[in-house]
């Protein structure tokens, strides 16, 4: 039977029966998310810190420069942004791609939003700061690494393990094999080194089915 899915798990049912790997990779958000929060929450109890973080925050999408996607991500990237996001949106998105910003932002950092907030990859969704914000250009992994989180190995493995059917890996001896060898991890991208050209023909592809189902 089914583990029954946690309240803060996104759901997307017409598309999740369409592409059963999008299931896959929303149970691994919520994973992800709630070793986030556990991971925050012992933190701030061990170290009487107050977490930094809050939304439109955006610092840290301008400067940083590794923030690792995995293709799993990637097709859950293409998804959101070709069906699901504001038209508007997806307008400056589509700019953001043809035309990159000079400086280091993220592409899918729109009017100091994430635009693909509830699909961001899993880097994203762990990297949270204590006590004090990231002043503009800092990098608090390098100028004050006690501040930086580190998440709880066993919840990003857990998410990585329920993913692994994207990858052709199941049974579970396989699937256990390929979390202690760390294979997925050589399968990961700079996301702001890629062109994200490909999602901009997605979302081209969908408009052009969209198109012929409406005539
Ligand atoms: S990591 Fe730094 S810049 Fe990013 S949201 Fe947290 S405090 Fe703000
Ligand atoms: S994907 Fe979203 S959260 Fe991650 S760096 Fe880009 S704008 Fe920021």
């Amino acid at each position: 039977m089914r583990a029954k899915r946690p309240p803060w798990r996104c759901r997307f049912p017409e598309s999740e029966q369409r592409l059963p790997w999008l299931s896959m990779l929303l149970d691994a958000c919520a994973i992800i998310d709630k070793g986030t929060a556990h991971a925050i929450q012992k933190e701030i109890k061990r170290r009487k810190v107050r977490l930094a973080c809050k939304n439109n925050c955006g610092n840290c999408c301008r400067t940083h420069t590794d923030i690792p996607v995995y293709p799993h991500e990637m097709a859950g990237i293409y998804w959101y942004a070709a069906e699901q996001m504001d038209q508007a949106v997806r307008a400056v998105l589509r700019g953001r791609i043809l035309a990159p910003p000079t400086d280091a932002s993220c592409p899918f950092l729109i009017d100091a939003s994430c635009s693909i907030h509830p699909i961001r990859p899993a880097a994203c969704r762990q990297f949270n700061v204590f006590n004090k914000p990231c002043d503009e250009g800092e990098d608090p992994f390098f100028t004050r690494r006690a501040d930086v989180l580190t998440p709880i190995r066993e919840y990003t493995d857990k998410a990585f393990y329920t993913v692994l059917p994207f990858y052709g890996v199941v049974g579970e001896a396989e699937k256990n094999k390929a979390i202690e060898s760390k294979i997925i991890h050589t399968q990961a991208k700079n996301l702001k080194s890629l062109k994200w050209l490909a999602m901009v023909k997605a979302m081209d592809d969908f408009d052009s089915r969209r198109g012929s189902l409406n005539k």
